[in-house]
């Protein structure tokens, strides 16, 4: 988007992407979140498609595209109806590998961009532990150098897809929190095999999102040899950082496409459901809350890719970024809210899928961080608030 509409370039993103989705319907998202079956012929499609390196960069077999043409793809998904079964399910191979494209070697990026890319390769991301929260600073995991490279030992929780990858991006501290300069100096972070034999990753029970589990991990003593560490030792927050915004962006546009696609779902019921001799959508009880929704959608659409223009212009983007976020998962929760009631007793029945839809919504309000921590640094960094925690 350049200005307030795609162009045909991105128009034709958005038609190829809403191709490969129409072949998943209602049907498929439903039983992957029946049964927890990870969306393995989804994901297939899409990387046959060549949609899971939309971000990367040419030379190691993606298109090259900015975080607003993955936004794009990304959006289509959730909205297709696939929500964040489909969307968390790609995920983290269109914006997860970007320390190794930022501030790996040459070697690292040839020997494991083009295998995300193409599938072949499943990574994991973990960050958050069970004592630490959103402070990562206190992340407890160790990484001890040895004559090979490192040692690793500790716990993750909510790692995604942990029981399908086998490249696991992990942040551990090399330098413990006294002796740093500042408490988010020592983290380093390491692109390394996921060794089953030294990582034992136990599934969640959890909410909804059946198809894409989030595991605890038990590490013990994993060896990770030199060359898994991206860039230099003590610097691994830092390269973190660099990714955050554009994955603020991208659950941003996920929650709006939710959003839609729960807002079509209550108009076509509204439209057909017959109540005291007509539609029930021609009762403005009814109407209103879902034009709000449609509205707030809208608007949260509208900074989530301002958002991604200033990310892909090579401008500051933090506080669009954060504020997208903040307002596409209020946004997106509230419409899949609104299209739940406007489906009265069925809203409640996984039949018509917006149940699943509002169990999904809330995992944007969440993850990756919370509201809380949104408008913590909107106060301070916007508003120039001291900081509160
Ligand atoms: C479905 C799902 C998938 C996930 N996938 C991954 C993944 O792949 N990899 C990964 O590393 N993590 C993942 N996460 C973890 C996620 O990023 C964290 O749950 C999130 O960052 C919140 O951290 P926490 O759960 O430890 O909350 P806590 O830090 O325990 O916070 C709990 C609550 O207290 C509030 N709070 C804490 N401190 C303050 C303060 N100073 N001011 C105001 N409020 C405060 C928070 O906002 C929050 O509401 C996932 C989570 C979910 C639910």
């Amino acid at each position: 988007m350049s200005g307030f509409w795609l162009t045909e370039e991105q128009e034709s993103i958005r038609e190829g992407v809403a191709r490969v989705c129409s072949a998943f319907d209602d049907e498929y998202w439903r039983r992957t979140d029946e049964t927890g079956e990870f969306p393995e012929a989804f994901v297939k499609a899409m990387a046959d498609g060549g949609w899971l390196g939309a971000a990367m960069p040419e030379s190691v077999g993606g298109a090259g595209l900015g975080l607003t043409e993955a936004s794009i793809v990304m959006q289509t998904v959730a909205e297709s109806g696939a929500g964040f079964s489909g969307a968390s399910a790609i995920h983290l191979n269109i914006f997860g590998p970007m320390p190794i494209v930022k501030f790996g070697t040459e070697a690292q990026k040839s020997q494991s961009l083009p295998r995300l890319i193409s599938g072949e390769d499943k990574m994991c991301f973990a960050v958050t532990e069970p004592n630490s929260g959103l402070d990562t600073s206190s992340l407890e995991t160790k990484a001890e150098r040895t004559n090979e490279g490192y040692r690793i030992s500790g716990r993750k929780i909510w790692t995604t897809s942990a029981q399908r990858a086998n490249k696991i991006l992990i942040i551990a501290r090399t330098t413990p929190k006294a002796e740093a300069k500042k408490p988010t100096d020592g983290l380093s972070l390491f692109f390394t095999d996921f060794d089953r034999s030294r990582i034992d990753a136990k599934p969640i029970p959890k909410m909804g999102r059946k198809a894409v589990e989030c595991n605890t991990l038990f590490i013990d003593d994993l060896h990770v040899p030199h060359d898994a560490l991206i860039g230099e030792e003590g610097q691994g927050f830092k390269y973190l950082l660099q990714g955050l915004n554009p994955e603020r962006v991208l659950f941003a546009v996920e929650s709006v496409g939710l959003g839609r696609a729960a807002l079509r779902k209550a108009a076509q019921y509204a439209k057909e459901r017959v109540v005291f001799g007509r539609p029930i959508g021609q009762n403005q009880g009814v109407q209103h809350p879902l034009a709000k929704s449609w509205a707030e959608l809208e608007a949260a659409n509208l900074l989530a890719f301002k958002a991604a223009a200033l990310y892909d212009a090579g401008r500051e983007c933090g506080a669009e970024a954060n504020a997208a976020k903040y307002l596409g998962a209020e946004a997106g929760f509230s419409a899949c809210e609104a299209s739940v009631l406007a489906h009265g007793g069925m809203g409640y029945a996984k039949e018509y899928d917006v149940e699943r839809y509002f169990r999904e919504a809330m995992i944007a309000r969440i993850a990756p961080v919370s509201r809380e921590m949104i408008l913590n640094f909107i106060a301070e960094r916007v508003l120039g608030l001291p900081k509160s925690y």
